[in-house]
């Protein structure tokens, strides 16, 4: 679990597919949104997994690493745009 790991969500290239909510098992996207993918607990993410990522077939998904990069997650205004 990591709080310096977590999926940031370009949403100009998303479309909704719903690929990324659907097959995360960590409670990271709320399932409640699906199929857009809204990044409600970054903690759950498990550092290293790319999983969600590989799975998108927009390249919408990009991990934010806090230690190398600085802050961006829920609540950045960049809406994915900076990562
Ligand atoms: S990287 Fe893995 S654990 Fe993190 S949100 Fe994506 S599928 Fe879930
Ligand atoms: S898998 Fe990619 S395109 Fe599909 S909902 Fe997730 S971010 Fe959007």
């Amino acid at each position: 679990m990591s709080k310096n790991w977590y999926p940031v969500i370009n949403y100009s290239k998303c479309n909704n597919c719903g690929k990324c909510v659907e097959n995360c098992n960590f409670g990271v996207y709320d399932k409640d949104q699906y199929p857009k993918p809204e990044v409600i607990n970054i903690e759950g993410c498990i550092e290293g997994c790319n999983g969600c990522a590989n799975l998108c077939p927009n390249g919408a998904i990009k991990y934010r690493d806090t230690r190398e990069s600085g802050y961006c997650g829920p609540g950045c205004s960049c809406k994915g745009g900076c990562c």
